[in-house]
């Protein structure tokens, strides 16, 4: 079986696919009020992401995550799940959501062979989370988890992004409510991606370590050697099913052991999240319909151009312009 492995030695075998940069929620740390969105005509159709997702698939990649902007608000996408979940070869096929869809998708998601699931809920005061969000209802949300740990997914992960004096008291919180339901919690330190007008990313900096020290005053966290495959350093809490993440792109650099590419919903393969190194294999794909080859040589060219790392600085201009909605986050 081919490898991707790119200049620094690192293989690749985890491919995030953004299928919309459009969402019903505006996450203040994630989008601007004002957004404007891709034309639908410049989307890469489902038939072109399937057909993507088995380019990678047949270069060794075993990991395809769905994601967005918000995947779920994408017309006809289940289709997309169940096109790639019976592809062989693939070891896994998982999702990242707001949740806000899952009260009516999530059997049909299981079903189109979803294993994993990672929901975002960064407050569980309803004011708060209408707040952060700007639009979410925490209602709807909180149903949508509820429907996700009916349906049956192999594991379901909270993602939360912690924000100081917005939300970073509600830490402990968070982690109590993963516990009550069995499911792992990952805390996210904020990236520096586009202009978002809402607040100073600096000022509203609070680290992994803060958070960790936070959990500690009322429950023990046990360092573990877990992955699931992506950037978060695992700890558990002992009597429980619960893993707490840290996700900390600022305090614990995690390039080095990057596995990791994304491509945005016009077919750019983004090959670091804080660099703009990319390839536009929606120009390949057409230039060549029907073919796999012509895609699946851009992509092991690619690798020659996957940068060491990113170099975020919170208190610096953004030097990336693409906000995470468009980066498939
Ligand atoms: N809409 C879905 C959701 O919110 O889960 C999927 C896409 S969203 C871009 C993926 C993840 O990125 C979410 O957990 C979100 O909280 C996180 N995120 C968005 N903007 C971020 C930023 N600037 N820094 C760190 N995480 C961010
Ligand atoms: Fe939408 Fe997810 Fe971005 Fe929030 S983080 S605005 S839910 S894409």
């Amino acid at each position: 079986m081919e490898h991707l492995v790119d200049n620094f030695g690192r293989t690749v075998n985890y491919v995030r696919i953004s299928v919309t940069d459009r969402c019903d929620f505006r996450c203040v740390y994630c989008m601007a009020e004002e957004m404007e969105f891709v034309p639908r005509a410049q989307l890469l159709t489902l038939e072109e992401l399937g057909t993507i997702a088995r380019a990678f698939i047949e270069l060794g990649v075993g990991k395809i995550r769905i994601t967005g902007g918000e995947p779920l608000v994408r017309r006809n996408v289940i289709k997309l799940f169940h096109d790639i979940g019976t592809l062989p070869g693939l070891r896994e096929l998982v999702l990242t959501t707001n949740g806000s869809q899952l009260p009516h998708l999530a059997p049909e998601l299981r079903a189109a062979g979803v294993r994993r699931i990672n929901i975002s809920l960064d407050s569980l005061d309803r004011e708060r989370f209408r707040k952060i969000t700007r639009v979410g209802d925490l209602n709807v949300v909180l149903a949508g988890i509820d429907a996700a740990l009916s349906a049956g997914f192999e594991r379901v992960k909270l993602n939360s992004v912690i924000l100081k004096n917005r939300n970073h008291d509600e830490v402990t919180g968070l982690v109590g409510f993963a516990v009550e339901r069995g499911i792992d919690i990952s805390f996210i330190e904020e990236m520096p991606l586009g202009v978002i007008g809402d607040h100073d990313r600096a000022e509203a900096y609070y680290s992994s370590d803060q958070i960790r020290a936070d959990l500690e005053q009322t429950c023990s966290l046990v360092p573990t050697t877990e992955n699931t495959g992506g950037p978060s350093r695992y700890f558990r809490i002992p009597g429980t099913a619960t893993r707490v993440g840290f996700i900390s792109p600022h305090s614990h650099n995690f390039c080095e052991s990057c596995n990791r590419v994304r491509l945005t919903c016009e077919g750019r393969l983004l090959l670091c999240l804080g660099q703009e190194h990319s390839v536009d294999l929606r120009r390949v794909l057409r230039a060549h319909p029907g073919e796999l080859e012509p895609l699946k040589q851009a992509i092991r060219d690619s690798m020659h151009i996957k940068p060491k790392g990113h170099e975020f600085n919170l208190s610096a201009k953004p030097l990336i312009f693409r906000h995470m909605n468009v980066t498939g986050g």
